[in-house]
């Protein structure tokens, strides 16, 4: 068995989705799983709605419905075999129904909770999952839908659920094996639920993870990311188009990629894997016969010091400084305790005698947490900044990545630094507007010159 999961892009349309059989269809043989994700934007569309209708706008918010309806059926419409179409009408007829129920539920609360948002976020997956069951008939390929939400069993996290991983992999290991011998087996990413059955979500970008802790129950020989780019790039394209290949990447490398700001892949994807060490693919699916990115338990061998460059935008530098802490100890403790009640990670730490600067990228809570803080401390904040990270199993052993990075840098102003806590990544931050041009000199410098056991340089830009 293997696992293969489509990303919103790779099924936003009629057109997508044929291209996706195409794909599963060559590959019937290894008896693949299909996790999709919602079609296209449909996540962020249903978050809209959500939003409109806790502010009342009943207008809005039922056009937008009218709107999200009209896609997925017209869509399907397309690619549903017409002895299936008075099942597909009768289950868009269903859920968008309860959907619009549900929504008109808080319209009246005017209160949009957790447990509320994951209830409507889910539907994009219900929807794609069914859809593309029904596609997949249409292309001659026997396919059987599952419901992730009796099998992915989370904690009551709402919006950011975690797996409870002995139930759910005792679930996918008893439900999914019969199934995928004769057919291919399609279920959603990303949702799940409570053990009472309440509809939980894994939080945003979340079916990658759904693939891998499909994978990992399974015990698929292969977990396979379908996605919109040709693998992991050595830069974000979104800031900086033209990257290079990385042909083969280590879990831990993958991972820290993922946490600094790599959407390409949910920062969790790499952790059943790794348990189970199965191996993870990032491919193309609109270019289904490029290599992709293979990440796996070892990094291999490479004469680059740095894989990728990783960014995350929209970072506050909260900077904490208090002369009362002075030879006092349980500074840091009182500080980070205030932010675990909070519930809102700290990505990087600087510390000096009485003052710590920190970086925050959830800012939701970032007023109630300042209030705390000012009991004992003077709070600035800094906003609009973003953090660059150097990813490479190579940089522990390289001496001058540093003095690499500063000099390649010159003239920009560099806010923070962190290196070795992973040993594989250096880190810094800057604020945002310096962030196209910082990533732009990195990649100058660190792959102008590229090991092609590793890389696959991108020679329509590099010519
Ligand atoms: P999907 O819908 O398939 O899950 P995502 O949008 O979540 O796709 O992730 C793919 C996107 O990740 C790419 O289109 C790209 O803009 C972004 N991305 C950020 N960093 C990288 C990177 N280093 N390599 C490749 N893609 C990256
Ligand atoms: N549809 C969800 C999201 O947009 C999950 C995913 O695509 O991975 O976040
Ligand atoms: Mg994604």
């Amino acid at each position: 068995m293997i696992v293969m999961k489509f990303g919103g892009t790779s099924v936003e349309s009629a057109a997508a989705i044929e291209r996706v059989a195409g794909i599963v269809k060559a590959r019937e043989r290894q008896r693949p799983v299909v996790v999709v994700s919602a079609m296209g934007k449909t996540t962020n569309k249903l978050l809209a709605i959500a939003s409109a209708a806790v502010a009342g706008k009943r207008e809005e918010y039922l056009r937008q419905i009218h709107d999200l309806r009209d896609l997925h059926s017209r869509e399907a419409r397309r690619v549903v075999p017409l002895s299936e179409r008075a099942g597909l009408d009768r289950f868009l007829d269903e859920n968008f129904q309860e959907l619009t129920e549900l929504v008109k539920g808080l319209a009246v609360l005017g209160e949009l909770t957790p447990r509320s948002i994951d209830a409507i976020s889910s539907y994009g997956e219900r929807l794609s999952s069914y859809i593309v069951t029904l596609a997949f008939r249409h292309f001659d390929l026997a396919a059987e839908h599952l419901d992730s939400r009796d099998l992915i069993v989370t904690d009551r996290r709402h919006t950011h659920a975690a797996p409870l991983f002995a139930e759910t992999y005792r679930r996918l290991a008893a439900a999914i094996p019969p199934i995928a011998a004769k057919s291919v087996v399609v279920m959603g990413g990303f949702i799940g639920a409570t053990e009472d059955g309440v509809t939980t979500t894994l939080g945003r970008g979340g079916s990658d993870f759904t693939a891998s802790i499909v994978g990992a129950g399974i015990g698929a020989e292969e977990i396979q990311i379908w996605t919109d780019v040709d693998g992991m790039l050595t830069a974000d394209p979104t800031i900086l188009p033209g990257g290079h290949r990385v042909k083969t990447i280590s879990f831990a490398e993958a991972a820290e990629l993922a946490y600094f700001g790599a959407k390409v892949l949910h920062p969790a994807t790499v952790v059943p894997a790794v348990e189970k060490n199965i191996p993870v693919l990032i491919l193309n699916s609109r270019r289904p016969e490029v290599t992709g990115t293979r990440i796996v338990a070892e990094a291999v061998h490479c004469a680059n010091a740095v894989k990728s460059i990783a960014c995350k935008r929209q970072i506050a530098v909260v900077n904490i400084h208090s002369t009362r802490m002075l030879m006092a100890h349980g500074f840091l403790h009182r500080i980070f305790e205030i932010f675990d009640r909070f519930e809102t990670p700290v990505d990087m730490v600087a510390t000096s005698e009485i003052s710590v600067s920190l970086t925050i990228d959830h800012l939701e809570r970032l007023e109630e947490i300042q209030s705390e803080l000012r009991q004992f401390a003077d709070v600035e904040i800094e906003k609009n900044q973003a953090i660059v990270c150097l990813v490479g199993d190579n940089i522990r052993y390289t001496p001058g990545v540093a003095r690499r990075v500063f000099n390649a840098l010159d003239g920009i102003n560099i806010r923070m630094i962190s290196q070795g806590a992973s040993l594989l990544n250096l880190s810094f931050v800057i604020a945002e507007s310096n962030l196209r041009p910082t990533v732009a000199a990195l990649h100058g410098e660190f792959f102008s010159q590229l090991d092609d056991a590793v890389f696959e340089r991108n020679e329509a830009v590099h010519a």
